[in-house]
């Protein structure tokens, strides 16, 4: 990317010369993300430019330092999308998402839509022969970010879920995947064209228009204590009230989309009182990512649907993508 706004342009680059912590990765693929359309057309900054996009990445190790014990070369794996200190509380305690001097790969340093990437060895997530790398790429984002929300949401057997919002993060394929498996969820958008995609995704399509899930144009109409946990994936201050009036008692409202404006005391109020419980989430952390390999290597979580397209590493082709 060299300029906000203007298309991708290839670039020859020399190859990355390694610290001893680290490692070079040749990649083999690299995930196109809704992110990067942001990315370029400036409405999330990009700094510096020129900067390379691509932050779901999987490849082979091409070399690794000195003092990279945790991988070789010629293993495949992924890389943790976020570039951090190693050496701060947070890093240290396993919560090095939230370093002070963390930069997300693709966006703040350079991303996978090269031939070969330089990263922290302890960035390097392993992945099994037995998921491809174009496979492996989009668990680096698209299925780590949706992970936490669900796992941290302690869904029980049983258990109903409103997910509020048919958008990118309903589609994520952890999500969907475990929300439709193991628990009755409700998928809830004002959106016709939506609803019947997700009538056509969820494997229980019929919910979608259950008496409790009744949608109309001014919003969602739920009935009260309809759920144990609501998914909030849109961030209006008016779902994020809804989230949690459609609460059962001790229920948890998961936030996955927040804008600043207030939701209102009686949101508060009315979590606190019943024992509820508001769940925070952003993005993921190292250690939820074998997590994620895992369940993909025993196709708990089924990838194979994930790619609908590769293309070859070239910059016209990504901005057609990106369009
Ligand atoms: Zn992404
Ligand atoms: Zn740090």
């Amino acid at each position: 990317m060299i300029a906000v706004g203007q298309p991708l342009q290839m670039q020859e680059m020399p190859v990355p010369v390694i610290g001893e912590k680290d490692i070079l990765v040749r990649v083999r693929a690299a995930g196109i993300c809704h992110s990067d359309v942001h990315y370029r057309a400036g409405v999330s900054p990009v700094r510096p430019l020129p900067m390379t996009l691509g932050h779901e990445v999987a490849g082979v190790v091409e070399q690794a330092g000195a003092q990279a014990t945790n991988v070789k070369a010629g293993e495949q794996g992924g890389s943790a999308l976020y570039i951090t200190c190693g050496e701060c509380s947070y890093c240290t305690t396993g919560n090095e998402q939230f370093c002070s001097k963390v930069k997300m790969l693709g966006h703040y340093t350079d991303g996978g839509y090269a031939e070969y990437i330089a990263v922290p060895a302890r960035n390097a997530v392993l992945l099994p022969d037995e998921i491809p790398f174009e496979q492996g790429a989009t668990l680096m984002c698209a299925s780590a970010t949706a992970f936490p929300y669900i796992a941290q949401s302690r869904l029980k057997a049983g258990e109903t879920a409103a997910v509020f919002g048919v958008g990118d993060w309903a589609y994520r394929p952890y999500s969907l995947q475990r929300l439709s498996a193991r628990w009755t969820s409700m998928p809830l958008t004002s959106n016709e064209n939506k609803l019947k995609l997700a009538a056509q995704l969820w494997r229980h399509p019929c919910e979608c228009e259950t008496k409790a899930t009744r949608v109309t144009r001014s919003g969602v109409s739920l009935e009260a204590r309809a759920a144990d946990v609501t998914l909030e994936l849109i961030g209006l201050p008016q779902t994020m009230r809804q989230a949690v009036q459609c609460l059962d008692v001790m229920g948890r409202v998961r936030h996955c989309r927040y804008r600043r404006q207030a939701a209102g005391d009686r949101y508060v109020s009315r979590a606190v009182w019943e024992r509820g419980r508001i769940i925070g989430s952003n993005d993921h952390l190292y250690s939820e990512l074998p997590m994620v390999v895992e369940l993909a290597r025993r196709k708990v979580l089924d990838t194979s649907r994930v790619v609908t397209r590769t293309i070859s590493l070239d910059a016209g082709a990504i901005n057609r993508a990106l369009e």
